[in-house]
């Protein structure tokens, strides 16, 4: 189970992007490149304790949680490639969303066809 660690109390966050849907709606159509996190090296998963968090806290969206697993919220992440930077372990990758969007269409499509062969 996701266990949330709230930060209401601590005095050295001074500001922090919170998740919010704008005018634009959905804005994670937007990214070029997906950030994959390799739990295998990601602190908090690693030791499971609460800790590192970087991600969480330079995510200018606010759609990484501060959560072990750490888990980033893709209809909102834009794919500016900050939490890769900042991640002291380097666990996390910047993927071509093309890969992933190929992916899903195919789904789509098999799903589509399922439907379609299926007796009424
Ligand atoms: S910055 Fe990297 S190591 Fe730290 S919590 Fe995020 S993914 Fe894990
Ligand atoms: S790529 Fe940018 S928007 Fe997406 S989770 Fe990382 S820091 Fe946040």
């Amino acid at each position: 189970m996701k266990k949330e660690y709230r930060i209401e109390s601590d005095p050295y966050i001074f500001a922090h992007g919170e998740l919010c849907e704008g005018e634009a709606g959905k804005t994670g159509g937007w990214r070029s490149y997906r950030p994959v996190i390799d739990h295998s090296r990601c602190t908090p998963s690693k030791n499971q304790k609460p800790s590192c968090f970087l991600c969480w806290l330079y995510c200018p969206e606010g759609v990484v949680s501060r959560t072990i697993p750490v888990v980033i919220n893709y209809d909102y992440c834009k794919g500016c490639g900050i939490c890769a930077e900042e991640c002291p372990t380097r666990a996390i990758e910047m993927v071509d969303e093309s890969a992933f969007r190929r992916q899903e269409d195919g789904r789509e499509n098999q799903e589509t066809l399922s439907a379609a062969n299926t007796p009424r």
